[in-house]
């Protein structure tokens, strides 16, 4: 609790506050940012949130996103807010590396720096820390951190509903080993503020263009590899079949958990030539783990069972390199139960 009456202290005046997520922000990373964002708001302080890159439009609905910085299209407002700020909340990573070239204007810059999240192997960059790998989401981080600053009052509507956002998806609409006893505590604790949830459920998960359902089939059915010998399964996706499909941010989102939703399979992955790089989506069952999977070959990390990782090759030879990788894993794989 060093860390929560420093940090209590420090935001006992008014401070000028940058808050910053993870590359292509999910509903927890963003919903966490804008439920911390509004808090800080409502305790005085100026607060601005800054993304690395764009988000899924179907995030859009979240109270205060029309005044996020994208980095992307703003990197001289956002060097200055970096530079002007007293703190920089990071919120849902773990490492710098995380938020591309906005990482070294984080490092660089004198303001304090809080790191809020839930990933495994957290850099210490940090002068405040509230880690839990244990949290199930970066979102229920921030409702404990409200709550524990003494200003539980403060939770209105609009934080609510971010909050429950990150939580839902996180936990995979709370059905993931992470959906704790609290968590379902948080949520109760979210309807009985007058939260829409089923509400906030539609707008996420039905929210998809023509495309990206067309596009849904099309993966489903011509690009999905099965090897029911190491219970994997795993689908490849070129660039020109991103184009095809108009494949917007956040449209390939959620695409691995069906390859892992066949029976009897363990492992899944999707695999997406994104030109810049290789970019690796990884989930497992049990036992067997997507994060050391991806941190000991694709240069990743995560959650234990859902972790993500990327390379510089070209796709023939990451599909080539991940296939090799998996009968050294057969032990793993089998002892899944
Ligand atoms: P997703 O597969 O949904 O993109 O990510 C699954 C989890 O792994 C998320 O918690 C995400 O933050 C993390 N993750 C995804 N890609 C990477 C990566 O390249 N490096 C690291 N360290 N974590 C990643
Ligand atoms: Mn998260």
């Amino acid at each position: 609790m060093q860390d929560l009456n420093a940090f209590k202290q420090f935001l006992s005046e008014p401070r000028k506050i940058v808050i910053t997520t993870h590359h292509k922000p999910d509903a927890d990373a963003l919903g966490s940012s804008l439920a911390w964002h509004h808090y800080l708001v409502s305790k005085g302080h100026s607060s601005t949130v800054i993304t690395p890159t764009d988000y899924p439009d179907f995030l859009k609905w979240m109270e205060g996103e029309k005044d996020v910085v994208n980095f992307e299209e703003d990197a001289e407002l956002t060097q200055k807010l970096m530079e002007e700020a007293d703190l920089i909340c990071c919120l849902d990573f773990s490492a710098l590396n995380r938020i591309n070239e906005l990482g070294e204007i984080v490092r660089s810059t004198s303001a304090k720096k809080v790191l809020i999240d839930h990933h495994r192997n957290p850099e210490d960059f940090a002068d405040f820390s509230f880690w839990d790998v244990k949290r199930a989401a970066t979102a229920e981080l921030i409702y404990e951190l409200i709550v524990n600053l003494g200003d539980r009052e403060l939770l209105t509507k609009p934080i609510a509903a971010c909050i429950y956002a990150g939580m839902m998806t996180d936990t995979g609409s709370f059905r993931h080993p992470s959906t704790s006893a609290r968590v379902h505590e948080i949520a109760a604790e979210i309807l009985t503020l007058g939260v829409d949830t089923s509400e906030i459920h539609r707008l996420i998960y039905d929210a998809s263009s023509e495309d990206r359902i067309r596009f849904l089939g099309f993966a489903l059915s011509e690009k999905l590899n099965v090897n029911r010998k190491l219970r994997t399964a795993y689908i490849v996706i070129s660039a020109d079949e991103l184009k095809r499909f108009n494949s917007k941010t956040g449209d390939t989102e959620g695409l691995v958990n069906y390859a892992l939703s066949i029976e009897n399979v363990v492992f899944a992955a999707i695999i997406i030539d994104r030109k810049k790089a290789v970019k690796m989506s990884f989930r497992s069952v049990g036992t067997f783990s997507a994060a050391d999977f991806a941190s000991t070959h694709f240069n990743g990390g995560g959650h234990f069972n859902a972790a993500g990782g990327m390379t510089e090759w070209t796709l023939e030879e990451t599909v080539k390199h991940f296939e090799s990788l998996l009968p050294q894993y057969e032990e793993q794989l089998l002892a899944v139960k």
